[in-house]
């Protein structure tokens, strides 16, 4: 246990629109992001080996919990190529 503010690394994201999903769950549907007015065709992929995420260098994996990051929502950046 440790007192890090650190959040967990997310566990999908979307190939199509880049968006990323905390939980696993979101790959069971359709991505739910909206494009202009228009729900993304995507759908999440899992993303949960080592790896596959790197901490945002701006926030240090805070994620704004602490005060908003200009470069994240999460925490994290995905680190695997988009497929
Ligand atoms: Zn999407
Ligand atoms: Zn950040």
């Amino acid at each position: 246990m440790s007192n890090s503010t650190k959040r967990t690394p997310p566990q999908a994201y979307c190939a199509k629109c880049g968006t990323i999903f905390r939980s696993i769950s979101a790959v069971n549907s359709q991505c739910s992001t909206l494009i202009a007015g228009k729900r993304c065709k995507g759908w999440p992929r899992s993303a949960v080996s080592v790896g596959d995420w790197k901490e945002c260098e701006s926030c240090k994996a805070e994620g704004g919990l602490r005060v908003p990051c200009p470069d994240c929502s999460s925490g994290y950046h995905l680190a695997r190529k988009r497929v």
